[in-house]
């Protein structure tokens, strides 16, 4: 029986800074992961995603100038871009395995599962320690349908050989819309199939704008098929769905198919702890299998073990890195200092990966009226704004969501060049209460996407 300090299960944005920073004060730390080490975001997620999202935006870019500048047509090589992918992710398991061994963290690869509540296994060696984190990340939804079998999944998508001709997407959340942002450019022909109101979180006139675009790229975005099940008819696969009823929401008779060469899952994932037996080491998870934890991150139900990134159900927290690295943070401190350290959400930014992209921070501007709160909306179409028009880019628009009184910055939503990386500036407004004369009366780098801040506010 090997005895710990800490075991930390799973090695991703949640995981690896609370392993790291407690090998570094002296703990004895063992690590265990039954993917590759990295997590999903370097290795399956934000990373290689943004490789292919940046070669599609170019393809993009130069499609919006012909003729202002610029001829011929950018084409996509998907295995050469496949392979500049492969730099990025294929040297991460080494550097993140070289990283534990010079800092004495112990290593394990394998599915781990807890025994009792400070008892643990992987594979058949058994473990002991002090403390415990849950870091295990997320999975696909089960879809529950027939033919399950032959769908696809993110990952599978972000490692294909080559680009199938058809795809079609289940589900229309962000992996949808980034994915057949990605597809279309690279010249598939992209089905989504989603059920009612897509990208919830964000504002709904934003959304809609980004649907209407997407349409124009040949995407086919359904937002009222309920699928039932994924056939194989030879090479290709048809996809059933029964349309709902769009004032209703119900689904109704109308049974429909398409064909696709590939189909992806793209609705939703929920926390990866089914495998972890937490009912032996009497851990309480909620309905969708995510860790409950109190203010500290800590498992309301055994005070061992604490939860971060996706597999913690913490309020507030969005399934996203920097909240998991934020929450890798937290969770550090109170194993080596006692609890002391409560995680802080206030403008946290998330963005779609669209080109261009959807970026929001802070509250919408129906979260703000349903609280009650006395607020000012400004929102614009700025696609005739120098910033969008210099780069032809028809998909823009903002809007901003002011306290009435206090004049401090609720919320900010931008959809336009750049709007991954001006929300930030907004993020820093929304978690420092600064007002709308704060960020109206700075002094932007001109001319660039942050300075027209001053005019959203
Ligand atoms: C396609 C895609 C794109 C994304 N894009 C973005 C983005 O652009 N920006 C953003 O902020 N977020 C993005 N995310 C979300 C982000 O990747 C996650 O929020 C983040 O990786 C979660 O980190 P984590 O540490 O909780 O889990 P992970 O990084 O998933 O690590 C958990 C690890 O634990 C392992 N594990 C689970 N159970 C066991 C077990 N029983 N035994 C051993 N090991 C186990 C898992 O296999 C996994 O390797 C994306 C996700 C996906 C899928």
């Amino acid at each position: 029986m090997e005895r710990y300090d800490v075991i930390v299960v799973g090695t991703g944005a949640g995981g690896s800074g609370v392993a790291n920073r407690c090998a570094k004060a002296g703990r004895r730390v063992a690590v265990v992961d039954d993917e590759p080490y990295g997590g999903t975001c370097l290795l399956r997620g934000c990373d290689p995603k943004k490789v292919l999202v940046g070669a599609a935006e170019l393809v993009d870019w130069h499609r919006r100038m012909d003729g202002q500048g610029l001829t011929g047509d950018a084409q996509l090589d998907w295995p050469a871009l496949m392979r500049f992918k492969r730099t990025f992710t294929d040297p991460v398991p080494q550097q993140q395995e070289a990283s534990y061994q010079k800092l004495g963290i112990a290593a394990y690869h394998g599915r781990g599962r807890f025994t009792g509540p400070d008892r643990f296994v992987v594979d058949s060696t058994e473990l002991e320690s002090r403390f415990f984190v849950i870091a295990s990340g997320a999975r696909p939804t089960p879809l529950g349908i027939p033919g399950e079998e032959h769908v696809k999944t993110s990952t599978d998508f972000l490692d294909l050989e080559l680009l199938p001709r058809r795809i079609a997407f289940i589900g229309a959340g962000y992996i949808a819309f980034e994915f057949a942002h990605i597809a279309t450019r690279a010249g598939a022909a992209v089905t989504m199939l989603g059920r009612g109101r897509p990208l919830r979180q964000f504002d709904a006139d934003l959304v809609g704008r980004l649907v209407e675009h997407t349409r124009s790229l040949t995407v086919d975005v359904r937002l009222d098929a309920a699928v039932g099940g994924v056939e194989r008819a030879g090479s290709e696969f048809r996809i059933r769905f029964r349309r709902a009823e769009a004032a209703t929401g119900r689904t109704g008779a109308s049974k429909d198919f398409i064909t696709a060469d590939l189909v992806v899952h793209a609705a939703g994932r929920i926390p990866k702890t089914g495998d972890l037996d937490l009912g032996r080491a009497n851990v309480e998870a909620d309905e969708r299998g995510a860790v409950k934890v109190n203010e500290w991150l800590q498992s309301v139900s055994n005070p061992k073990v604490y939860a971060a990134g996706d597999a913690a159900a913490s309020p507030g927290a969005l399934p996203l890195t920097p909240v998991g690295g934020h929450q890798s943070v937290i969770v550090a401190s109170n194993i080596l200092h006692g609890n002391n350290k409560k995680p802080d959400y206030r403008g946290t930014s998330s963005v779609v990966f669209t080109t261009p992209p959807l970026a929001a921070v802070g509250l919408t501007e129906e979260e703000a009226r349903r609280k009650g709160s006395k607020i000012r909306v400004k929102s614009e179409d700025t696609r005739s704004w120098f910033s969008n028009r210099r780069v032809r880019e028809t998909a823009a628009m903002y809007k901003t969501v002011v306290e009435e009184g206090t004049n401090r910055i609720l919320g900010a939503h931008l959809l336009g060049p750049h709007a991954d990386e001006v929300i930030n500036l907004f993020a820093i407004a929304v978690r420092h209460n600064l007002t709308a004369t704060d960020l109206s009366h700075m002094i932007y780098a001109y001319p660039t996407s942050g300075s027209d801040i001053a005019y959203m506010v």
